[in-house]
Formats: C-alpha cells, structure tokens, sequence
C-alpha cells in the first residue's frame, strides 16, 4: 500500500526498519491488547528493546548509539512499533528524550559515571519536568534547587512521569533563581533519600506506559549532577524538543497506519458480500482520506527529523509534524472506527485493535507540548521569517 521506506535516508536504515517491523509484528504485536487491557507495564517487551538496542539509540555510539541520523533512527524504531503498540513505542521516545540533557549537558565524568549504568547496566531514565502547576508553561514551575556548598538541596512535586515507577535515573527540571526562566536540569538517581514515587495514573490510552508522580523532598544531591550550565535548562528542554516532536509524530504516524491496515483487513475479510466493499463510496472516501493523510504526515515526520541530524533548525517542522501527525492520527483512528461499525456493527468495536488505537492516538494531542502550544509555536516561527 505504502511505500514506508520512501524519505528513509540511507540503506542501512532501511535495513534497520525492516528489522524492527518484522520484531515488531512478531513479538510486540500480539502482547498489545493485554499490556492495554490490564495496564501495566511489560518487562519482557522492554527487554527485547535492551536486547535490540534501542533504548540506547541516541546515546554516543560507544554507549550503545547508532551513530548518524540519531533522530531519523528514532522515528523509523517509533514509527514501526507504534503501529502495533503505542505504549511500548512511548518507552523508546522517553528513553530518548530523558537521557538528552544528560547526553548533552552532562560533564565528561558525569558521562563517563552514568552512561555506562544507562546502557550495559540497563537502566531505564524518566524525564520530570510537568508539575501540577505547569505543564504547558514550562517557566511555572515550582521545584527548586539551593546550592548549598557543594551540593543542591531538591524539593518539588512532579508528575505524569512516563516510566516515573520503573526508571533508575531522573533528569529533574528545577528552579535554580528566582527569576521566570532560570531552570536546571540535574541527574537525580532512584534510590536517594528523600525521592518518592507516588500515584500511578490510570489513563485513556498508552496505559502499557507507567506515568507516576514523582516527590522530592530535600533530595540532596551533588554539584557535578547539574546538567548543563546553571539556569540553561529551558534551553535544553527545547533542544530536546527538536528531536522528540519529530519522534511523537512518528508515533501517531505509526498508530494511524495500524488503525488503516486494520479496517483494510476487514475490508478484505468482506470481499465476497454483495456489494463489494471497494464499491461502498463511504469507505472509498474514509480510506483516501486516511492514505492521503499518512503520506503528509510521513513527508513532515521525516523532514523534520533529517533537518535535525542535519544540525539545522528544525523548530517549526518539528512542531508541524507534531501537530499534523497527532490530528490526523485522531482523525483517521476516529473514522476507521466508523468503517468499522458499517462494515462489522458495534459489537466487533469492543475487541478491536482501532478502539485501542483511537485511545492511544488521543494522547499524542497532548505530550511534548500540547497542539494548541504546536500552533503557538509555528505561527511563531512564520511570523518571525515574515515581520
Ligand atoms: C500520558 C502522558 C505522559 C506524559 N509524560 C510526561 C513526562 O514524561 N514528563 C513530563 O515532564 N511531562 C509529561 N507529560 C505532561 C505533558 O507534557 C503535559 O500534560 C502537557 O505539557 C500539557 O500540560 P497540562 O496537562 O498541565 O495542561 P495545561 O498546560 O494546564 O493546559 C490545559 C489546556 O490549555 C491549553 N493551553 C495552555 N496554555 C495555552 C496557551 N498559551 N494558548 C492556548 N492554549 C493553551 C492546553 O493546550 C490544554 O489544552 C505527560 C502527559 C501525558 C498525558
């Protein structure tokens, strides 16, 4: 139907996809509708991603990276495995996006200390930045850091963590001034006294993800854990950004491509009623639409990604993809259900991958910055190359 190695950069890349595709088709795939159903959070699936290398995609290839086209990587592993499970796709975006202000704020020995622990020790990273009192306005935060002689004292509340339960290191945003903007990052380990792991959410879709909050409670912690330069932590959350968009839009992309393959399934199972299904102009056109919608927002996953590997500004594209992507996931998983019901009745909905699917995608609306915060930031942008 597609052609999903078209805009892959590179042969060895393509190589790449068609091994994590048949992985994910094999392995993942059949453990989705359980790891939803009972929401939790699957061992044996996040092994096989230790085992494949690709919790540690991004990281400088001799801690396990792929080396060129990191965020390219990235989206093809996302985009492949969101097509049969989202949560265990999320995994991978998260692992990516908490071990970024490490990876690029972290001192040489910091690096050397904690990169080895995160790939051969397989330690899983949460990225704790959302706080009851903010979460689209970054600058709201409330957790702060005193440097007290050579060490931070940390107290704040985080929350909706992904892998917050499961993770064994923490990049932690914390306010290190009074003044709006001036946040740090800083490595913050699982088992320092005074971190807490609370309420685990129950949530609409990707329920395979763990999402917890996460306490601090004068968590002290030393000087060399700051990541990056004191009050330089906005910056890095949004140099993070550039690569986890890209990786969200591939994750709806890659949600909205299994909800089409599924209703073509079914639409082939019904080839022999007595009006073909490729004569019913409802479906004709819910079918277009969702081809058609998959192709843009592969275009925009992909370019926006590339401009990344590429060392070029990538902000506007990666909000487009993002926002994009996300809506059409929405749009498509929302219309397949319908086909659905018209070709099958209600009742088929209920053990469907598309009632899952539709869940999952409404989530990519939201993280990494929510829609409305993506159009904020294109129109941003235009106006910027325009005024
Ligand atoms: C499943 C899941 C996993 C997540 N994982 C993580 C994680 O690992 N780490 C982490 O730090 N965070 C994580 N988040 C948090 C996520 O990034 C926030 O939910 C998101 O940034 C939105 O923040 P909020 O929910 O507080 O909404 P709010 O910021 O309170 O916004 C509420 C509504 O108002 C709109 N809005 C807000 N400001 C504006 C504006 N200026 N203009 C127009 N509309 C506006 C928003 O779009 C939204 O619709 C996760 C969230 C979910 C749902």
């Amino acid at each position: 139907m597609f052609d999903p190695t078209s805009l892959i950069p590179t042969e060895e890349l393509k190589a790449f996809r068609d091994r994590i595709h048949q992985v994910a088709k094999e392995k993942i795939s059949p453990q989705a509708a359980l790891v939803d159903e009972e929401e939790f959070f699957n061992r044996e699936v996040e092994s096989l991603l230790w085992d494949l290398g690709l919790l540690t995609l991004t990281f400088p290839e001799e801690y396990g990276g792929i080396g060129k086209n990191k965020t390219a990587a990235l989206c093809i592993a996302v985009e492949e495995i969101a097509k049969y499970c989202a949560s265990s796709a999320l995994l991978l975006i998260i692992q990516a996006v908490g071990s970024f202000p490490i990876i690029h704020g972290g001192s040489a020995e910091l690096r050397r200390t904690y990169l080895p622990q995160m790939s051969k020790g397989r330690k899983l990273v949460a990225y704790l930045v959302t706080e009851p009192s903010a979460g689209s306005d970054v600058s709201g935060i409330r957790t702060t850091a005193k440097r007290v002689g050579d060490h931070y004292l940390l107290n704040g509340s985080k929350c909706f963590a992904t892998s917050g339960g499961v993770a064994g290191i923490y990049s932690v945003l914390a306010k290190t001034s009074e003044e709006k903007e001036k946040s740090s990052f800083f490595l913050v380990e699982r088992g320092v006294q005074g971190l807490s792991v609370g309420r685990t959410e129950h949530k609409l879709g990707q329920r395979g993800s763990n999402t917890t909050e996460v306490f601090l409670d004068s968590v002290q912690i030393s000087a060399e854990n700051l990541l990056g330069i004191e009050g330089e932590g906005f910056l890095i959350a949004m140099k993070d950004f550039d690569m986890s968009r890209p990786a969200i839009a591939a994750q709806a992309l890659g949600i909205a491509e299994g909800a089409l393959e599924t209703l073509l399934q079914s639409a082939r199972e019904k080839q022999n009623l007595q009006q073909p299904v490729k004569e019913l102009p409802i479906l004709q056109a819910i079918i277009a639409d969702s081809a058609t919608l998959i192709e843009a927002s592969r275009g925009l996953v992909y370019r926006a990604a590339i401009l990344n590997d590429e060392g070029k500004n990538n902000t506007k594209l990666a909000s487009m993809a993002k926002c994009f992507a996300a809506d059409a996931a929405m749009k498509i998983t929302a219309e397949v259900i319908d086909a659905l019901h018209i070709l099958d009745g209600y009742g088929s909905l209920k053990i469907s991958d598309a009632e899952r699917m539709f869940r999952d995608a409404k989530l990519t609306q939201i993280f990494e910055g929510t829609n409305q915060i993506q159009r904020l930031v294109i129109s941003r942008q235009v106006l910027k190359e325009w005024i």
